[in-house]
């Protein structure tokens, strides 16, 4: 089953750079990302950092060039020879600490993966740690395939019009320019499955996409003999109409099934990302049941194998389908689960009224191991789900269990940072960054170094919204006020403060705004300024966030703010990473109890931005009193617009008090001490804890590794993915 070799043609001294290009292995290692800029900066920088695109793109002389450089052959020898390293290891962490337990692979299904801003098939902090995981699975050596849907137009490119509203833009995928590849059987062609949806027989394909030696299958219905309806079915990612999406996830869940089945790739454990994907358990009962086996045998077996992840800690948040829809995709399937139609209702049936089918109850009955994303969230979903278990007495017998999200490290480290570690922590830092003793090192890196990165990174941001807003600008893409509202005015010197992600509204994105008058004092102090910058993207039908967003922006066209207000638009992972390490303080105001985890703090913690943030999600259990800053602790009022005004009370006060004294309390060359030290304790107790490295070694010991049969010498593994030949 090899992926159709793209055809590129490339001298022969560098012809392996079509192999790079299309694993995403490049995008965390800096030195294969160095290969690429050098290859090719302005195609490298235009092309929002896409290797597929300049390799397409590229002019031929400038690949003979390169053939010939001393310069790049050295560096394309040595990243060659660290990615054949990687991929072929035999001594990561995974073999050497738990030889032979998995004879397939951990077979990890996600409605949104987050690899790459040029494959843009996510939504937010779910697709994020779906790809983030899939990333270190690779790097530990565990072995894993994700499973997801092929989003052609993704989830949405955000415009922001002259009047300050989020305006959508749908663009198709250019397939040969994604680092995407279409899947061959060995007869050469393409690989199929099939699902029935209601009366109809859907045909389904599937890509791939490397990333590392994790291999990601999407599945994809834009097949010639689809109908029109069908073949656009899987073309954009959380669609607000129930019915396309009850039909999206049957697509995920048992065509994500019978993809692999038709790969040839036997799991030996299954691990179900939020309950969109729990259509996969049914798939393997009714695989069990077609073999003979009874339901309720079948249930058991698949339970074993099985572990869920939820991330919803509202009720409203759950994904529920009408018994009716339920009924017109899905009624032929339930004789062949071998129970009754209300049985298979029943598998769907929530404590909470929600008058339909819960794919999270789904998920729990049909997974052995349950987990939420964080302590508190733990607490949370325990306390939810509690009527569900009839013989949990008390809330802590709920069987949900958690395991605190953590970030990929490599990914979201800002190259600068990177140095600074390995100058004073190791060279080798990345290798063993979740061992808390390197971290210790953090104290003894000077403050002035510290200091002039963190400056630098600064630098970096305002220049690059510069660069955006020229761009844009002189392609009459915007009008002025546009420019200063997109921050244009920004000045490196100042204070800031960033609000980026989704703009959901249980994350609150106008608290800062609660007191217009005390926020203009704040912003506008001629001594000690403060500026904001905002991103993220608002759901299409959600129309109070947009109204939201609406405000947000026409506050940083607003003359009062004087251009200190800034509001980014078309949030990404590529502007996330300027982000999450270019402003000085990562701001989180949550509705408390709604953010399961939250990651993009530990991101911004990792690159030296402390988070003053609500205690909510993993700040609960990540803020140690000099890491950052607390936002309305201890009291949590019923009201929603008393916990705004306590909530914004304490943020004011905090920045008035706290944040901004420190940051301008300077020595006589400029430096901030006071403020180094909570930036360097913000690295030390963040970086080692809340990482993907620890996450997925709690994954493996916690829950992987207990449901699998003891170590039989003797097994080989079988490898993730299809070797190209
Ligand atoms: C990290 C990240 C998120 C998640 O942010 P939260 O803190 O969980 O809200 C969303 N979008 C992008 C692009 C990210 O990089």
């Amino acid at each position: 089953m090899a992926p159709d070799s793209p055809s590129i043609e490339l001298p022969r001294r560098i012809e392996r750079l079509v192999e790079l290009t299309y694993n995403l292995w490049w995008s965390w290692h800096p030195e294969g990302r160095g290969l690429f800029r050098k290859l090719d900066y302005g195609l490298w920088k235009a092309g929002g950092h896409n290797p597929v695109k300049i390799l397409r793109e590229i002019a031929p002389e400038k690949l003979k060039a390169a053939s010939t450089d001393p310069a790049f052959l050295q560096l394309y020898d040595s990243v060659m020879a660290d990615f054949d390293a990687d991929m072929a290891a035999t001594d990561t962490w995974f073999a050497s600490k738990h030889q032979n337990r998995l004879i397939g692979p951990v077979a990890y299904f996600s409605a949104e993966f987050a690899i790459h801003s040029s494959l843009p098939l996510y939504a937010g902090g779910l697709g994020i740690l779906a790809g983030d995981i899939c990333k270190e699975a690779s790097d530990l050596g565990l072995p894993m395939v994700g499973v997801g849907l092929m989003y052609p137009q993704g989830y949405f490119r955000q415009r922001i019009s002259i009047d300050g509203w989020q305006e959508e833009i749908y663009s198709r995928l250019d397939f040969d320019k994604a680092p995407v590849l279409p899947v061959f059987s060995s007869d050469g062609d393409r690989v199929l499955a099939t699902v029935q949806l209601g009366n109809r027989l859907l045909l389904l394909t599937v890509w791939q996409v490397r990333v590392g030696a994790t291999t990601l299958y999407l599945i994809d219905t834009n097949v010639e003999d689809n109908s029109p309806h069908d073949r656009d079915l899987s073309a954009r990612l959380y669609i607000a109409d129930r019915e396309v999406r009850i039909q999206q996830e049957i697509v995920l869940g048992i065509g994500g099934v019978r993809i692999l089945r038709a790969l040839g790739i036997q799991p030996s454990l299954w691990h179900a990302n939020e309950g969109h994907t729990s259509f996969m358990m049914l798939e393997r009962i009714k695989e069990k049941v077609a073999a003979g086996m009874a339901f309720e045998e079948a249930l058991r077996d698949i339970r074993a194998t099985t572990v869920f992840t939820t991330h919803t800690p509202v009720p409203a948040g759950h994904d529920v389908f009408s018994t009716d829809l339920v009924d017109k995709y899905l009624s032929n399937y339930y004789a062949q689960l071998g129970i009754k139609r209300e049985s298979v209702l029943n598998l769907g049936q929530s404590s909470h009224n929600d008058g339909g089918f819960n794919m999270t109850a789904l998920a729990l009955a049909t997974s052995e191991h349950c987990n939420a994303v964080s302590r508190l969230h733990g607490v949370v979903a325990r306390r939810m789900w509690q009527g569900y278990w009839p013989r949990a007495k008390k809330e802590e017998d709920v069987p949900i269990v958690h395991i605190t999200n953590g970030v990929h490290v490599p990914t979201w480290v800002a190259p600068e940072m990177n140095k600074l570690f390995q100058q004073h922590l190791a060279a080798d830092w990345v290798k063993k960054h979740d061992d808390p003793e390197l971290w210790a090192r953090v104290a003894d890196i000077p403050d002035e170094e510290l200091w002039k990165v963190r400056h630098k990174l600064k630098l970096k941001l305002v220049n690059f919204i510069l660069e955006l807003a020229q761009r844009d600008w002189s392609n009459r893409v915007i009008e002025a006020q546009q420019v200063v509202a997109m921050g244009a005015l920004l000045h490196p010197e100042v204070l800031t403060i960033g609000f980026v992600r989704r703009f959901a509204g249980y994350k609150r994105p106008a608290l800062i705004f609660h007191d217009v008058e005390r926020l203009k004092r704040i912003v506008g102090d001629p001594w000690h300024p403060v500026q904001i910058v905002f991103a993220g993207k608002s759901h299409p039908a959600d129309s109070p966030s947009k109204s939201c967003l609406h405000g947000v922006c026409t506050s940083a066209s607003d003359r009062d703010f004087q251009g200190k207000i800034a509001f980014l638009g078309d949030h990404d992972m590529h502007t996330a990473h300027f982000l999450v390490a270019g402003v000085d303080v990562w701001l989180n105001n949550p509705r408390r109890l709604q953010e399961a985890c939250g990651t993009s703090g530990m991101k911004a913690s990792l690159n030296g931005v402390p988070h003053l943030s609500v205690s909510d999600g993993w700040w609960h259990e990540g803020y140690n009193g000099s890491n950052g800053w607390s936002i309305g602790d201890g009291v949590h009022p019923d009201r929603p617009e008393d916990e705004d005004r306590i909530d914004a009370e304490s943020l004011y006060s905090i920045l008035e008090q706290e944040i901004v004294p420190l940051f301008y309390e300077r020595d006589r060359n400029g430096v901030p001490h006071g403020w180094i030290r909570i930036v360097k304790e913000a690295i030390r107790s963040v970086v080692p804890v809340y990482c993907a490295r620890r996450m997925l070694k709690d994954y493996t010991n916690q829950l992987y590794l207990p449901q699998l049969p003891a170590p039989a010498a003797g097994h080989q593994h079988i490898p993730s993915a299809p070797d190209i030949p």
